[in-house]
């Protein structure tokens, strides 16, 4: 019988702890998800992103219009290591020899554009270990899906976080859908450079990548050339690429 009622005291008090724990658990929780978001605003920031180049949108923070960083990503230690550029937070060797990427049935219609997307990532050539395949079970990196980005973003990628290849990349299909098929598969081609790590190439925020120049035209990395610019990676793009991995 006294076992017994310690026993009931001991369920009481810890059905009480119980309670009260998980009466504050949302406290903590909320905080830290507030102190990793303030990390990694500050981690763009000293990419060299001024606040006026992020946007705060909600789970993630935008940047040049279509660069995602997940405010729970893991900012990378360190400082920026030494021109494409790059984000100091990249795919582990294992990782980047088998980027799965799953397509959401949203994106069935665009099979081909992201095939050729793919190959261009795994015909760069020379000594460079990455390798991106589609899967379809419930196993993978990066989920491409059709999202609507409201007109002028053709796309959006995720940098990558904890040794992970961003494992999000929204395409506005219906905006890019009347461009032609070199186009179409470059905005997929790019945001795929962005889940890999690559920045743009033409703006300022980043880490330059030794061996590739400020400024390159023939860049497919360069921003803000939705249904303009090149649709093939850049002898300099491949060269980051291949710094990288
Ligand atoms: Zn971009």
């Amino acid at each position: 019988m006294k076992k017994t009622l310690q026993t009931l005291a001991f369920t009481v008090l810890s059905a009480f702890l119980l309670a009260s724990c998980s009466k504050n658990a949302d406290v903590p929780v909320v905080q830290e998800k507030k102190d990793n978001a303030d990390k990694v605003m500050s981690y763009i920031q000293r990419l060299g992103f001024s606040q006026s180049d992020i946007v705060d949108n909600g789970d993630a923070y935008i940047v040049d219009g279509d660069i995602r960083f997940p405010k729970d990503m893991v900012v990378p230690d360190g400082k920026a290591s030494t021109e494409q550029q790059w984000t100091g937070s990249k795919l582990t060797a294992a990782n980047a020899l088998n980027v799965r990427i799953k397509v959401d049935d949203s994106m069935a219609s665009m099979m081909a554009e992201i095939n050729s997307a793919i190959d261009q990532w795994n015909n760069i050539g020379g000594d460079i270990a990455l390798h991106l395949s589609i899967v379809t079970g419930t196993s993978y990196d990066i989920l491409i899906k059709d999202t609507n980005l409201g007109a002028g973003i053709c796309g959006q990628g995720t940098f990558p976080s904890n040794g992970q290849a961003g494992n999000l990349i929204q395409i506005n299909k219906s905006y890019i859908a009347g461009n032609s098929f070199a186009q179409r598969q470059r905005t997929i081609t790019h945001e795929i450079g962005h889940n890999i790590s690559i920045m743009h190439t033409n703006q300022t925020g980043g880490m330059q990548i030794p061996g590739t120049p400020v400024t390159d035209a023939l860049s497919l990395m360069n921003a803000g050339q939705c249904n303009s610019g090149a649709t093939v990676l850049s002898n300099y793009d491949k060269i980051a690429a291949r710094w990288l991995y």
